[in-house]
């Protein structure tokens, strides 16, 4: 007989449970002395990140695309050709692209054009391509590069629909309304990938400070909330987080794994018809060349001189990568630095510089990232 069978043919289970802790009781005590403490820690796992400038294996500075006035999703007409715009989402691209994709898709559907040419091959390009055949059009994927090499391949990967995607100063009441519903569109279309190879998924997310944050617009965090979708942040007790700090939430988010993210997307394009043609657009003109009638323009960054758009900037924004760490698999942002685990590494980052086109990694923005983070690990209790 086993000891489980013993317990369960000799004393009821009630009994046993009683007994067997009481007997324990005096070493659990000796051993943990806030067993309150020992449980959380137990129960929520905060491994530590392995951190040090030797583990950094990838610097890259990706350019947000921004516009004061929010993306742009308007159409226009040039010569016999029908422009679909859609770039400018700032550092909410991956968030808004379904949703924006959305937008533009019924922007095209109103054509009733099938044959459709879309301009670059991002996060927001791939998504509205993917729609478009969805509705049944042919399209064509027209761009200078295609992943890694661009821009949507230097983010982070995590929902955040409404960050750096306007200046709620400058943009149109009816902005937030339009970007709310496209974050309700996209949210739908991610909770599809989940469980597909880990493409998206959910991570707990820290937020670890010494008083409580104080919002400043455009400063990295979201522009406005977007409530009912991910879980609301709970604010934890001292008890139940280790971390040296007085103010500390925690709530689920959504990730993405960015680089099997854009190749599943890419490989379904293909599956489903699409041609990719690698080409630059310099000009108006070399768009009034290509065969389609319609074109959906998803160039990002690369829109600027293009259609002249003077509000179009760049919020440079770096990351340093750490060599992964399959047991951490949590999300964290502090004073001055941020991480997410993704399957690729561990991505340090939390700065944004407007107006900066230089793509030159720093060595002294990763060493200043880097510090804190190790400051806090080091403070961690366990
Ligand atoms: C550091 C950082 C962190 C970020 N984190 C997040 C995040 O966590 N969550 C989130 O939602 N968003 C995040 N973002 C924002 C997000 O990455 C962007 O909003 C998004 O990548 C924009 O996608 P896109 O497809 O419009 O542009 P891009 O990825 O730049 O794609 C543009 C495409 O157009 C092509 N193209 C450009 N010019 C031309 C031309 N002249 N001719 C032909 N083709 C052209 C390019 O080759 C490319 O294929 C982050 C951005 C940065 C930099």
């Amino acid at each position: 007989m086993n000891r489980r069978n013993f317990f369960e043919k000799v004393i009821p289970a009630s009994l046993a449970v009683g007994a067997v802790a009481s007997s324990c009781a005096p070493k659990a005590q000796r051993l943990y002395t806030d067993k309150h403490y020992y449980i959380n820690k137990g129960y929520h796992q905060i491994p530590k990140l392995r951190l040090s400038m030797d583990r950094i294996v990838k610097e890259t500075v990706g350019l947000r695309p921004f516009r004061a006035s929010g993306p742009r999703l308007d159409v226009e007409t040039l010569g016999s050709k029908t422009i679909v715009h859609n770039y400018g989402h700032g550092g909410s691209g991956w968030s808004l692209s379904w949703g924006t994709g959305n937008i533009a898709r019924n922007n095209v559907l109103a054509t009733k054009e099938k044959k459709i040419a879309l301009l670059g091959c991002g996060a927001v390009g791939i998504a509205t391509a993917r729609l478009l055949q969805e509705s049944g059009c042919e399209v064509t994927i027209y761009t200078k590069d295609v992943p890694p090499n661009i821009t949507s391949n230097l983010a982070t990967g995590t929902w955040s629909p409404a960050s750096r995607v306007c200046d709620m100063k400058v943009a149109k009441p009816e902005l937030q309304g339009i970007i709310e519903e496209a974050a309700r569109f996209s949210f739908r279309r991610f909770q599809f990938l989940l469980g597909m190879d880990d493409i998206a998924c959910w991570a707990e997310e820290y937020s670890v400070f010494n008083q409580a944050p104080v919002y400043i617009p455009g400063a990295g965090g979201e522009d406005f909330e977007i409530h009912g979708l991910v879980p609301e942040r709970v604010r934890l007790s001292k008890k139940e987080h280790p971390f040296k700090a007085d103010h500390v939430t925690r709530r689920a988010n959504l990730m993405f794994n960015i680089p099997s993210y854009l190749r599943h997307h890419l490989n379904d394009f293909l599956i489903f018809g699409g041609k990719i043609k690698i080409q630059e657009i310099k000009k108006p003109e070399d768009i009034d060349a290509l065969p389609e009638k319609v074109i959906v323009n998803c160039m990002g960054l690369g829109a600027k001189p293009v259609f002249n758009d003077q509000e179009l900037t760049p919020v440079s924004g770096q990351l340093s990568c750490l060599i992964p760490q399959s047991e951490v698999n949590y999300k964290l942002y502090t004073q001055g630095a941020s991480f997410i685990s993704r399957k690729d590494g561990i991505y340090i980052g939390g700065n944004g510089i407007v107006g900066n086109w230089d793509t030159t990694p720093s060595k002294e923005q990763t060493e200043k990232t880097v510090g804190i983070l190790q400051k806090l690990m080091q403070e961690m209790r366990g």
